[in-house]
């Protein structure tokens, strides 16, 4: 049965990999974005402008779908960014916007897209989390923090919600080939892939992958699990 799916930083990266392979099987799929959108990449995919660190922007972005494409059914909060450095020189600024955006964003997109599903008697939350939010990096503190949050959120969604088959879980990619891990220093990437029990970075592909399950009517029953999509890179968190 098709789908109304919304990712948050659906036009590139991971975002855009989740959105083509909700498109992929026939879903109505919108994406928000910040920055540019060429339509070019997939004329069927719903763009709305919207920073979710912004509650005005992201209920006119609920709002647009909606009379677009009907109630949110599938909600990927995915949109994130890093602005990593060691704790003893990050600003209290750097801290709060990571976590504005990162944890408060999906908060806010949670929130929005609750009602709806309780009365449709279906949804399904994925949070996009990172390997990191568990095991935690060095000069990550606030990432981390973000990160770790989202399983929080997930869980208590789980247990507010269970009853109206709505489900809440949260994917970990490990380390995934995109704009985020090619800003890496080449010594650094050396050092992550010599941690990898896989031995190799991941796909977009392979995150996405995972979405659609999740989201399947297989999946029905999985709820407030944290599923690491990161070669073995984090086992035993
Ligand atoms: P990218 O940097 O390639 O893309 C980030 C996306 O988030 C962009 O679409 C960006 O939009 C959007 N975004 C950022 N800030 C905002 C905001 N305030 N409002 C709306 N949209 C925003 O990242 P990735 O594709 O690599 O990562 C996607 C998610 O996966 C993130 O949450 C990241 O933390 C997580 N992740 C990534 C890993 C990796 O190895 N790449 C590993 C683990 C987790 P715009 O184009 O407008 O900037």
């Amino acid at each position: 049965m098709a789908r109304t799916v919304l990712v948050t930083g659906g036009n590139r990266g991971i975002g855009l990999a989740i959105a083509q392979a909700f498109l992929k099987q026939g879903d109505r799929v919108a994406i928000t974005h910040r920055g540019s959108w060429d339509p070019a990449i997939a004329p069927e995919i719903f763009a709305v402008t919207c920073d979710i660190t912004d509650g005005e922007a992201v209920e006119a972005a609920f709002a647009a779908i909606e009379a677009e494409l009907g109630p949110v059914e599938v909600l990927v909060a995915n949109a994130g960014i890093t602005d990593d450095t060691l704790l003893m020189r990050m600003s209290e600024d750097q801290f709060t916007r990571v976590v504005d955006t990162n944890l408060t964003g999906a908060w806010r997109c949670a929130k929005r897209a609750t009602t709806k599903m309780v009365r449709g008697r279906f949804g399904r939350m994925i949070f996009i989390s990172s390997v990191i939010g568990l095991y935690g990096g060095a000069g990550q503190v606030n990432y981390a923090a973000s990160k770790a949050g989202l399983v929080g959120i997930a869980r208590s969604i789980t247990r507010e919600l269970g009853t109206r088959n709505v489900t809440a879980n949260v994917v970990a990619p490990g380390f995934i080939d995109t704009d985020m891990t090619a800003a890496l220093p080449e010594a650094r990437k050396a050092e992550i892939l010599k941690a990898i029990p896989a031995g190799r970075l991941a796909s977009a592909d392979e995150v996405a992958g995972v979405c659609t399950f999740l989201a399947g009517d297989s999946a029905g029953y999985i709820s407030g699990a944290v599923i690491p999509v990161d070669g073995g890179l984090g086992m035993g968190h």
